[in-house]
């Protein structure tokens, strides 16, 4: 970025923030920073460009926001108009068209409903809403017996995807798709695919605590991610992971919960008892290849719980940091093998 460039996006008010990177004087390298909101949360993407390509910051901001309001408009269940929804009201057995995104989204989340044993689960949706997490519910436990009523009709083998007509069909006409622990997943990779495809391979993308990244930072290291302490009153660091070509992506108890008769009552619902986790586990972080895969495994380790999770994580080289809360308020890590080579700047495999 030449210095006139500089200046003049300095003078453009807020939202855009631009650095000039000083860390390698030889080449011109400049670092853009973009803030926003997008699917009810928030996005940082930094981008590291080192020689002038021709495309401005604000092509660069519309690459980006184009690419999150795609997903957005497609997968949002708070969208009554998103295809996501449309699916979701459509109370039918016969096949239902989807986009080719939508589709590669539903696919990914059923191809991990199934790895996991429904631990993830991607029909999870009524038993969220019956728990006070839906669209338009209350915050109040759900009977018993609406637990169990959900809990027989749910279940993702029961949504069937025919990858040659991209259609989606329902067994069971309550079933409905939730995306939420996937979807912001997703946006982040095809953030991070459009910078590649644009000729910016250094970069990280966030959205809503979901992270890739490309090629080193502006210091020419490896980005340094941090993941959160699973504490709800003051944000603060449990450890900062190196990333390098890789996503990262935390699934917590901690930040969206409320307190029903002495107890906590979380967002995230085991599908095999059709209720909200009771164990100690208090968030995970997953790092691989792709975002959306990181983002529906760390919440199906959480439903799996410290001991059934830990285990299949190391079985199937999944490279996962798990938070344990302890009786007196701190937290316990346990590491996978992958997780530690993660650690030492090996990558991931
Ligand atoms: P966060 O990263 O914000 O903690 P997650 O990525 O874990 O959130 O996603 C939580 C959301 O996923 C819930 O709000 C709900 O819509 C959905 N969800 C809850 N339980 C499950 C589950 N067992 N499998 C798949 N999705 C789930
Ligand atoms: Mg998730």
């Amino acid at each position: 970025m030449s210095f006139p460039d500089y200046f003049r996006v300095l003078a453009v008010p807020i939202v855009v923030t631009v650095a000039a990177s000083c860390a390698s004087p030889k080449n011109d390298s400049a670092m853009y920073e973009l803030r926003g909101s997008t699917m009810g949360t928030r996005f940082v993407v930094k981008i590291v460009a080192d020689d002038d390509n021709g495309m401005s910051e604000s092509a660069l901001r519309e690459l980006v926001e184009s690419e999150l309001m795609l997903v957005d408009g497609l997968m949002s269940q708070y969208r009554p108009g998103s295809e996501l929804s449309q699916f979701n009201r459509y109370n039918e057995t016969t096949p239902f068209a989807v986009s080719d995104e939508t589709f590669e989204v539903l696919a990914e989340a059923h191809r991990i409903s199934a790895w996991t044993d429904g631990a993830f689960d991607i029909t999870v949706g009524p038993l969220v809403e019956a728990w006070g997490f839906g669209v338009a519910s209350e915050m109040e436990p759900p009977s018993d017996a609406e637990v169990e009523e959900l809990r027989s009709r749910l279940g993702f083998a029961r949504l069937r995807l025919n990858v040659e007509a991209h259609t989606v069909q329902k067994d069971e006409p309550l079933l409905e798709g939730d995306l939420s622990a996937i979807a912001k997943g997703y946006a982040v990779d095809r953030v991070a695919e459009a910078l590649e495809l644009a000729g910016f391979p250094r970069y990280m993308v966030e959205v809503g605590g979901e992270v890739r990244t490309g090629g080193s930072n502006d210091a020419g290291t490896p980005w340094r991610i941090a993941v959160q302490r699973p504490d709800s009153h003051e944000p603060s660091f449990q450890m900062t992971v190196p990333l390098t070509n890789a996503a990262m992506a935390t699934s917590g108890d901690y930040r969206n919960f409320y307190e029903w008769e002495g107890r906590r009552v979380s967002h995230t619902i085991d599908p095999r008892t059709g209720r909200p986790l009771e164990h100690t586990l208090a968030s995970v972080t997953v790092v691989t290849r792709w975002c959306m895969t990181a983002d529906a495994v760390a919440t199906a380790l959480l439903v799996l719980g410290p001991e059934e999770g830990y285990r299949f994580a190391v079985a199937n080289d999944v490279a996962a940091l798990m938070l344990v809360r302890r009786a007196d308020g701190g937290f316990d890590e346990l590491l996978t093998p992958d997780f530690e080579r993660v650690l030492s700047g090996e990558g991931v495999r």
